[in-house]
Formats: structure tokens, sequence, C-alpha cells
């Protein structure tokens, strides 16, 4: 039924860079015979899930949205696609993002844009939007994204979708193509809160392949999504998350939403977070300098793309001419921002300062969250915007993830879920509810109380 959906539908919301049409169905059948000799199946045996065009995947191409890439076939699973496949889900292909996951409503994929299903000359957010698109489609029940300012949750809110980003270390980022890895985090896309923390199961727990995984059980987080409440939770409102800059509509149904926990017996506080002002200028300082240093494996000579390799070029002249043709501009734009950054003399002033930048944030959190519980923010200050308008103004692009970025530079487990549609235009609003590291099942009990 989904392959089906797909090729009805998938023509115009573009959400899937490659179909397993194949690969699907001998998966299904696997799980299907299964069954039939009895064998114990686990609860999303059977389940479609479309991976981010990030995640390894053996013997299906992954290009991260990226020309470098293209062609370039894994010759093994993330840690992620492993546990998918053990678990029986079957793997319907790959989704669309902006390449590298550098953006914020998927017009940097070198594979062309994608269309949110709400209105198809709307962004479906980024990076992840094929991901979110896919499953605001029907096209996939349940999908995996990558957050690494906001790329699974700023999609969720846009299309009406709920996107967790889990812990820092909590999913392995084995198999994920690298970003900013300090900051990088895979989690669930899905329609319901109950959904993502089944799929945040499968997916979650330690993994030896990846050093800076968690050496702790995955947080209790169907048990949470099952018995959702807020009876008796402190919610504290970050008061740094309105104002300028916010839609109307927006604001009123994040009010709307906290009036809700309020009567579920939440205890509503408003909690400063000052720090929370600097933490888009601390990201992208931190996200390019990473970039730029991850990049660097992008050489010619490893993997993908090679271009002006005719007998008679350096080594230097191919990786130059590659990097050139493979890299799109934001792609460029950061690895430019990033080595300026991390350059001898600028070193301290800028990477330097932004660190100093994230552990102040980290306090912020520390202290806000012995007066609260959770915090909840809207998750995007706008609904979706228009595909073209904000491509020539990065800036504007950058404050799409305004309210989703402190999270992950302190590396705490944060929600997006649907809370309604904005009056003026009739599309999405997301609200977001974050929460101490390793405490990732509370977002999913209060996110099942409002839900
Ligand atoms: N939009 C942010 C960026 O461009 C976040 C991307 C992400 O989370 N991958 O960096």
């Amino acid at each position: 039924a989904h392959l089906a959906r797909i090729e009805a539908v998938d023509e115009k919301v573009h959400a899937f860079l490659h179909v397993d049409r194949e690969g699907a169905l001998e998966q299904a059948r696997a799980v299907d015979a299964k069954r039939e000799r009895g064998e114990p199946l686990g609860p999303l045996a059977g389940v479609p899930i479309a991976l981010k065009d990030l995640f390894t995947t053996e013997g299906i191409p992954t290009t991260v949205g990226s020309k470098i890439l293209e062609g370039w076939i894994p010759p093994y699973d993330a840690t992620v696609t492993r546990r998918l496949k053990e678990a029986g889900l079957v793997v319907l292909g790959k989704t669309n993002m902006d390449e590298f996951a550098m953006g914020s409503s998927t017009e940097n994929s070198a594979y062309g844009p994608t269309g949110n299903p709400w209105d198809l000359t709307r962004v479906p957010g980024g990076s992840g939007g094929g991901s979110s698109a896919a499953i605001a489609s029907y096209q996939a029940p349940l999908a995996m994204g990558t957050d690494t300012g906001g790329s699974i949750r700023q999609p969720a809110a846009v299309t009406g979708t709920v996107g967790v980003k889990p812990t820092y270390g909590g999913v392995s980022r084995y198999g994920m193509v690298a970003f900013s890895s300090s900051l990088d985090q895979g989690g669930p896309c899905a329609r319901t809160v109950l959904d993502a923390a089944l799929l945040h199961e499968a997916i979650g727990g330690h993994d030896p392949l990846d050093s800076t995984s968690i050496d702790a059980p995955v947080p209790p987080v169907v048990e949470a999504a099952r018995s959702g409440s807020v009876e008796g939770m402190r919610v504290g409102v970050v008061k740094q998350f309105r104002g300028e800059g916010y839609q109307a509509g927006v604001v009123q149904r994040f009010d709307e939403s906290v009036e809700l926990l309020r009567e579920l017996g939440a205890e509503v506080v408003e909690v400063d977070c000052p720090s929370f002002d600097l933490a888009l200028s601390a990201y992208y300082l931190i996200a390019p300098s990473e970039c730029s240093s991850n990049l660097a494996r992008f050489d010619a000579m490893r993997y993908g793309l090679r271009v002006g390799d005719d007998g008679t070029r350096s080594a230097e002249e191919v990786t130059a001419l590659t990097r050139a043709a493979g890299f799109g501009d934001e792609v460029k734009r950061r690895v430019m921002l990033g080595t300026y950054a991390l350059s001898s003399g600028y070193y301290d002033a800028y990477y330097g300062s932004a660190q100093k930048v994230r552990t102040l944030i980290a306090r912020d959190f520390e202290r806000v969250f012995e007066q609260a519980d959770v915090l909840v923010s809207p998750t995007t200050p706008t609904t979706a915007f228009a595909i073209g308008e904000r491509a020539d103004d990065p800036m504007a692009m950058y404050l799409a993830d305004l309210c989703t970025i402190p999270a992950n530079l302190a590396g705490n487990a944060a929600m997006s879920l649907p809370c309604g549609l904005a009056p003026e235009d009739g599309l999405p609003v997301g609200l977001q509810i974050i929460a101490p590291a390793m405490r990732d099942e509370r977002l999913y009990k209060v996110g099942a109380a409002v839900e």
C-alpha cells in the first residue's frame, strides 16, 4: 500500500531520492514468513520506514543530498539501519534532504526541492524535509531524521508531524554521514507520539561503534507515551522564545498549549535563559567549523564523484575540481566559514568564544531545570514559508532554527508535536518540549498528554 501511495503522489511531493521497491517487498515477505513460523516478532515488525539519505544502507545509494556522493553505494549499514532491519522494519527508501543536512528548507538538495504536503508551493522544512513530507503525505508511517540544529523538529513542526531529537549520544551516529559531530543526533519522525516512542526504542541504546554513544539503557519512552500525563509536573515557558519575528498565529497556538498544560494539572512557570539569545551565533561558528573538518574526507579519491582525472592533472587539482563541481553553495559557504573560524590567529576569537557560549547555554539549562521538569516553546517562529522565499537570504533561513538550536548545543532531548493550525494561513504549528539529557521519557509523557 505504501509503495502504491509513493507511486501515486511522490512525483508531486518529491520526498524520496530512492525507492527500494524490491528490497522492501523482500523484507516484508521475510517478516511474513517469520510470523507463519510462529517466531517472536517485535512491535514494529513489518512496518515500513523511510530513511533520510544520510544513513548508510548496504547496497542502496546514499547521496546526503549531494552531487559529490552521486553513485556511491555504501558497503555497510549504519547502526540505525541495522537495528531497524533486525527489528523487522521494512526500509522503503531514502528521503530528500538539504545537502549534508545544511539548511532549513530542503531547497539546498542537489536533487531539487521537496514540497510541503499541506501546500506544495511551501517548503517542508529542513534539512530533513523529505522524511517529514513522506510521513505527512502518508507515503510512510515512520521515518528517520537527524537533528544538528533542528532538522528533525523544524520539519516536523511545519508538516504537522512528530519529531524527536533524543539526548545526544542516545542514538548511534555510526554510519550517519557526519556534518557536525558534537551536535548531530539521529531520531524518530512519526505521526503520533507513541509511534515515535516505539521507533525510539528500536534505534536507541549503546553502540560500541560510536565513541560518544551513552552506555546506559534507553529511557522508558514507550511506557511514558502510553501513560501520558502532566499531573504535578513543572513546565517552564522560556521567556526568550517570543516577541519580534514570531508569527501571531504561532504564538496564539503556543499560548493555548500552555493553557491546556495548566488545565491538565501542570504547574506553569516562566524561566529565563539569557544565553539563548547567543545560541544562533555560536551554532553558526561551531557547526561550520566541525563541517569544514568532517567534509575534508570528500577529496575525490575515496568516494563518489571524481572530476578532471584525465592523466594530466595532479591529485590536488582533481580534488579542487571535484569539490568545485560536487558541493553546492551552502556547503561551500560553511566550509569557508569554518576554515576561517578555525584558522590560526582567529581560533580563540571565534571558535573558542563560541565554545564558551555553549557552556553558558548548558548552564542556563542546568539552572532552569531546577525550576521545571520540562521546558516548552514554539518549535519555529513561523509556519512553512514559500519555496524560494528565503533561498537567497542565508540569515533569514538560519532564523528558522532559533528555538531548536539551544538543545543541540547542550545535548538535551527535545520533541516537536503538532499543536493546531495558524489561523492566518491554515498551516501547522509545532509545540517544542525540551527535557534534561537522559530524561527523554518526559518528552513522551508530556507529548502524549497534550497531543
Ligand atoms: N538548519 C540548521 C542548519 O542549517 C540545522 C540543520 C540540521 O539540523 N541538520 O545547520
